[in-house]
């Protein structure tokens, strides 16, 4: 399988994919074809079926080797089904992508990435360290820190927004240990910290310095395509849990409802539809910062708009990289067009796409959005009712997808994704039954005391961890502070 890029240039492999994250022309990597995938044929084993899904797309990595990469990402798991499927109501079901170390979703495939890489490298003949540069919404940064901590070959350094992230997260962070690691908070948004990024991979200069210092600079956002993958494999194994468990037939269509910031783990959806998982509707759940919902409404993609810091702040974004992707797809890979968009979407802040386009997306995606009041009700109501307790991002997905049922009675069996794990928001959590303290780990407390669910090992024990990352830079210092990292 050969990678091609969003914005044209030559076909790369998926080693040269992974390795440079982003293509020279800016743009994102993405598989010339896809290939198709019977969920018939799959095990019910998640790291089989993983393995099923990813050798289709990393044809040259040898099938032993990847199983073994399949294996140790997923040991560090708290349950052997990697993502289960637990049902909720009639129609609904709850896919929990939190199982893994850092307890969000992020953990599926940045477990795996940094193997990915490790192969990767070899298979290009890299001999310089990767320097992995991340931007975070609060998730990505603690996920890829885990999972490339003591990789050889690797260094890291995350920018999280100054103020942006919920206090657990920071912390998450903060307490990092491993002698490749580096944090810094940017006094920003996400959406600057990530622009930012992006300039940094964009500066010949910067290649070019880092170079000679012995450094390649690489992504482990989900625009890397090593990011992308591993989340294809549990919308065919959820798909394949509703069949054993009797809730649908082989080839009955689901729906799936995301709650979406950078638009990649629901473009993993999308993949898994191209390879031919039957999906009535892909639904998009955004929080107060509704550019997607406006987008699939009205096909215009504008970013100029208040930036609302919320409760699911992991899906505080504005710009949506991973789109790119799906835009690629719908207009037919015409790689000027892509570039086009993309150009206004830098200098103008907005784009829109042609009528026949917005109209073909809606028949496979829906999209909404839910207030800040909503999602605390959802978590009342859905614990009241069914003893679920939900982070709120899946509250989100859970608001819009109760909406999108009241407003078109289908009646199809629905996976909601939920990406974190209630106790990562535990503050915000208990507010739903009474006035939290200031201590976030009392507050915590509080909610098993309430709530009567454990409290995972690894957040407990985030409070007796020294802070070891406590830098703050401004956005023009973000290129010198990459220049630190790798002299530290
Ligand atoms: C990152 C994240 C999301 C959104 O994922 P995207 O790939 O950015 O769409 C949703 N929920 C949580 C908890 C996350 O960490």
């Amino acid at each position: 399988m050969r990678y091609l890029s969003t914005r044209g240039g030559d076909a790369v492999s998926a080693a040269q994919a992974i390795v440079m994250g982003i293509s020279p022309s800016g743009g994102l990597f993405v598989p010339e074809s896809f290939p198709k995938l019977d969920p018939a044929s799959l095990s019910g084993n998640y790291r089989d079926d993983a393995f099923r899904v990813m050798s289709l797309y990393l044809t040259e990595t040898e099938p032993e080797k990847l199983k073994d990469i399949i294996d140790r990402a997923y040991d560090r798991f708290d349950t052997k089904a990697v993502a289960p499927v637990v049902g909720l109501t009639e129609t609904e079901s709850v896919l929990e992508l939190w199982h893994g170390p850092t307890m969000a979703f992020k953990d599926v495939a940045l477990q795996i990435l940094p193997y990915l890489m490790k192969e990767s490298l070899v298979q290009t003949g890299e001999d310089q360290t990767v320097y992995i540069l991340v931007a975070t919404s609060g998730d990505t940064g603690k996920a890829a820190l885990e999972g490339f901590r003591d990789v050889e070959g690797t260094r890291v350094l995350v920018f999280y927004p100054y103020g942006g992230v919920s206090r657990m997260q920071r912390l998450q962070m903060v307490t990092q240990e491993g002698a490749n690691m580096d944090v810094c908070a940017v006094r920003g948004n996400f959406d600057d910290a990530q622009t930012g990024v992006k300039q940094i991979f964009a500066s010949e200069e910067m290649k070019r310095e880092l170079g000679e210092a012995g450094y390649r600079l690489s992504s482990a956002n989900s625009i890397n395509f090593g990011r992308l993958l591993p989340q294809i494999v549990y919308y065919f194994t959820s798909y394949h849990a509703l069949v054993e468990n009797g809730r649908i037939s082989e080839g009955d269509p689901v729906n799936f409802c995301v709650p979406t910031g950078n638009f990649g783990d629901i473009l993993a959806g999308y993949y898994a539809v191209r390879m031919g998982l039957p999906v009535r509707k892909l639904i998009c759940a955004s929080n107060r910062n509704n550019v997607l919902t406006d987008f699939f409404r009205r096909g215009i993609y504008n970013a100029n708009r208040p930036f609302y810091k919320s409760m699911s702040c992991s899906i505080d974004i504005l710009v949506s990289s991973n789109l790119e992707r799906l835009l690629y797809e719908i207009i037919e890979r015409d790689t000027e067009t892509v570039t086009e968009w993309m150009r206004a979407l830098k200098e103008e802040g907005t784009y829109s796409i042609p009528e026949a386009q917005r109209a073909a997306l809606s028949d496979l995606f829906e999209a909404d959005w839910c207030s800040e009041e909503d999602t605390l009700q959802t978590i009342r109501r859905v614990f009241g009712s069914r003893g679920y307790l939900m982070d709120p991002h899946t509250a989100v997905a859970q608001t819009v997808y109760e909406r999108y049922v009241e407003r078109t009675g289908d009646e199809t069996q629905t996976i909601l994704l939920s990406t974190a794990n209630p106790y990562k928001f535990a503050s915000d959590v208990l507010s739903i039954f009474e006035t939290p303290g200031e201590d976030d780990f009392e507050n915590a407390e509080r909610l098993r005391q309430i709530t009567g669910k454990g409290i995972p090992a690894n957040l407990r024990e985030l409070c007796r961890k020294p802070e070891l990352h406590t830098d703050v830079c401004n956005l023009d210092e973000m290129p010198e502070r990459v220049r630190f990292g790798v002299s530290k």
